[in-house]
């Protein structure tokens, strides 16, 4: 495979991620329209702060999948530049999301009449200070919990008891755990031993006995220079991350902490493991990522919505920490059978 050529299946792929990303925008519009009217609504109920939070984290869980998807389109847009015509109708595209956008901000105009325009823009500058405001307001008086410090105790558990034995892994807390209006909030920092450190900060909410990553970053475990760009693979990383932590958001709290874990543990052999499906080291990715090791690690989905009910699900869903390169996992996953429906 060149750099300029880009086979059928990997177009069709290309088609199903520009859909996810476009459906992407419209739940962070709705989300985001949620949270405003909440905000605007004129009585603020006893649940006000908790709704506050919950809808902010549904709008930035939909703005932080937006920028990982709009990441992983980069392949697919930079090799549609240099094909341009023959495999994408760009007008056609251009026209639909154009009107899309149109109809959508007409709907918004009359249901907001007379109300500042784009609250998208101020709400994504504000609102990872608003949310970790929020996360972080202590309560005045200690909260009766009966476990003071879940999220640390979770991860000192693991690292004691389920720490797979050939995994060289560290957690430094980088801030430690406090107790918010509805739970508890820490930040801490990952390292897995040459291969990666995965920062994450992590909500508790103790009423739903669920967890909530609302930042996380992947990167290089070795030092790098401060203004250089973050490796490519690292880059590609945090795209999967996303889908990973979302899946394990829906899980009972102790599960969701050690799933992460599990799955961050999974990545010690980032650059000697080859792909389960091609066998490979090295394959190629895009234009934009060029060459990438096999860099997805799976993990155990519980329910995969677009699936047919009576098939079975495929092994790379049903067995954690598997390598694979991501085409390779999309062809595993059979992603592509989506577009022929
Ligand atoms: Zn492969």
């Amino acid at each position: 495979m060149t750099d300029t050529s880009r086979s059928l299946g990997e177009i069709e792929q290309d088609i199903v991620k520009i859909n996810e990303t476009l459906a992407t925008i419209s739940e962070v519009r709705s989300a985001l329209k949620d949270f405003t009217s909440l905000v605007l609504q004129e009585t603020k109920g006893p649940n006000y702060v908790h709704a506050f939070g919950d809808r902010l984290n549904h709008v930035k869980r939909g703005l932080n999948r937006l920028a990982a998807e709009s990441e992983v389109l980069k392949g697919g847009l930079s090799y549609a530049q240099v094909a341009a015509n023959k495999t994408y109708h760009w007008p056609t595209i251009k026209n639909a999301v154009e009107n899309n956008a149109a109809a959508e901000e007409r709907r918004q105009a009359e249901n907001n009449a007379g109300r500042p325009k784009d609250p998208c823009l101020v709400i994504k500058k504000n609102t990872d200070q608003a949310l970790k405001q929020l996360s972080h307001v202590v309560l005045e008086k200690k909260s009766l919990s009966t476990t003071p410090n879940y999220i640390t105790t979770q991860i000192n558990e693991w690292l004691a008891h389920e720490k797979p034995n050939h995994v060289e892994i560290s957690v430094h807390f980088n801030k430690p755990e406090c107790d918010t209006v509805s739970g508890s909030s820490c930040s801490f920092t990952v390292t897995v031993l040459k291969a990666l450190t995965a920062t994450l900060e992590v909500d508790y909410y103790r009423a739903s006995d669920t967890i909530t990553f609302h930042r996380y970053e992947v990167n290089s475990s070795t030092n790098r220079p401060p203004h250089q760009e973050q490796p490519l693979v690292f880059q590609k990383l945090n795209v999967l991350a996303d889908m990973a932590f979302q899946d394990m958001s829906v899980l009972p709290a102790r599960e969701a902490i050690s799933s992460i874990l599990h799955w961050i543990a999974s990545y010690y052999n980032l650059f000697t493991e080859p792909c389960f499906r091609c066998h490979r080291r090295l394959q190629f990715d895009s234009p934009h990522y060029k060459y990438l090791p096999p860099m997805v690690r799976t993990w155990i989905r519980r329910k995969v919505d677009y699936m047919e009910p009576d098939r079975e699900m495929p092994q790379a869903y049903t067995t954690a920490g598997i390598a694979y390169h991501m085409l390779c996992f999309v062809a595993a996953t059979k992603v592509a059978s989506k577009v022929a429906q």
